[in-house]
């Protein structure tokens, strides 16, 4: 069966390196893929957002099946579109992925079905939020943009200059478009993070292996948010108690919640959670495998990535196996010099060979170009250097030995990636 990928980063190459051991897989496309994805996939220049570009391709190549990853084509109803021309795509419809299209629902949700989450409220006027803000006087809190900002719509502030400021940015200045002209404030809370990807056909759920993502640019959680330096999993704090809890107060509820909306979850439903005294909370939901988790879970994913998918699709998750294979996996980010800011793009990338991988290790890519023979950095995040091992400590060590072996002209990478619960 031919496979067509929608996205083009680090998570899309995983996601499709996975998809490849699957004995139904045929061809694969990628749309638009990158540099280091034509490797294993047929890249086609067609943007993940065109939703009548993915139709018409998929009804001209007869594409068996459609995996949607990114948010914003699923937020635009992607899967909706190819359904309605009888074509099986992964990924919830948009009406359920507002989950993460829209904060102000996902708190709503959350709130009527009693999912433990952050207190909070919500504004459309800044001049309320102000007052909310100065009468509640509790610093740091957290601001959030109520639509996709790519990543970038929270801030935490510490003060209320701050925070006045942030507002002003968000909801006056339009710093997010339309996303941000309603806002989120709520609670800061204490404890420790925790990612927990999920398969759902929106009655049975199924964990994937728990992760710890690092956000920050730089080493001892420095520097500006990203869209993730690196990753690790198992998530050490993530007990099997622990997941038993989450389940039964957090995971099953939601996509009960969901069902009762009208809006039943079909997809990968990522659950960023924080384990705090008093229980989990759920920090956020994603209505898509997460990046750069992804990278280190599917590669501990004991399953048939496509019969998984499949069955997510046809409502019969319950009927697959779905295993965790033993060990730990590390994904160390290479990104471009001055990466979240400005960076400049195109410098040769040393240290790969000709499939654009090293030894010893995966490298997804999440941005670069491939032309005569020769990988150059196209984004921010360009590479994810990943490695399977017995222990974490050991894939730590093997994915670091090749980080140090591949560079270009300004590359960076944190130093610290799962030292904090080593
Ligand atoms: P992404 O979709 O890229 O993961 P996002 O823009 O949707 O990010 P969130 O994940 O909601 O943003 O928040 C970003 C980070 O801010 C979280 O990973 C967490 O570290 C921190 N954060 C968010 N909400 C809270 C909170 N209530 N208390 C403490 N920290 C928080």
């Amino acid at each position: 069966m031919d496979i067509l990928v929608v996205g083009g980063g680090g998570r899309e190459h995983a996601i499709i390196k996975k998809l490849k051991e699957s004995p139904e897989a045929g061809r694969i496309y990628a749309a638009p893929g990158n540099g280091g994805i034509s490797a294993d996939a047929v890249c086609v220049g067609i943007k993940a957002t065109d939703i009548e570009g993915m139709v018409a391709f998929s009804k001209e190549k007869k594409i068996g099946f459609v995996v949607v990853a990114p948010d914003d084509p699923l937020v635009l109803g992607m899967v909706d579109a190819l359904n309605a021309v009888g074509i099986p795509a992964f990924g919830p419809t948009g009406a359920a992925a507002a989950i993460e299209g829209s904060k102000v629902f996902s708190k709503n949700l959350m709130k009527k079905y009693r999912i433990p989450t952050a207190s909070y409220e919500t504004f459309d006027d800044p001049a309320q939020a102000v007052a909310y803000l100065k009468a509640r006087n509790k610093y740091p809190t957290v601001i959030k943009a109520d639509g996709l900002a790519l990543g970038k719509g929270v801030v935490i502030p510490e003060n209320e200059a701050d925070a006045v400021a942030a507002i002003h940015s968000m909801m006056e200045e339009g710093q997010f478009g339309e996303s941000g002209r309603r806002v989120v404030i709520e609670e800061f809370l204490q404890g420790i993070e925790v990612s927990v990807l999920t398969f759902t056909d929106g009655k049975t759920v199924v964990p994937m292996v728990s992760s710890m993502d690092h956000k920050r640019a730089h080493d001892n959680d420095e520097g500006l948010n990203t869209g993730g330096m690196g990753t690790i999993a198992p998530h050490p704090m993530f007990t099997a108690e622990m997941q038993a809890r989450c389940m039964k107060e957090i995971f099953l509820p939601t996509i009960e919640a969901m069902k009762q909306e009208d809006r039943e979850f079909r997809g990968c439903l990522y659950f960023g959670l924080m384990l705090c005294a008093d229980g989990p909370k759920v920090i956020e939901y994603n209505c898509r495998f997460g990046d750069p988790e992804t990278q280190v879970v599917l590669p501990l994913l004991d399953g048939d990535l496509l019969e998984i998918m499949q069955a997510v699709a046809d409502g019969r998750l319950s009927e697959v196996k779905i295993g965790t294979k033993p060990g730990a996996a590390a994904c160390v980010i290479i990104a471009s010099g001055g990466y979240p800011v400005s960076y400049q793009k195109g410098f040769e990338i040393h240290g790969l060979d000709a499939e654009g991988q090293a030894p010893g290790v995966t490298v997804y890519h999440a941005g670069t170009t491939l032309a005569d023979g020769v990988y150059r950095n196209n984004g921010g995040r360009v590479l994810g250097v990943t490695a399977v091992g017995k222990s974490l400590r050991d894939a730590l060590s093997t994915a670091y030995q090749a980080v140090g072996q591949i560079g270009f002209v300004g590359s960076f990478y944190r130093r610290d990636i799962g030292q904090k619960v080593l």
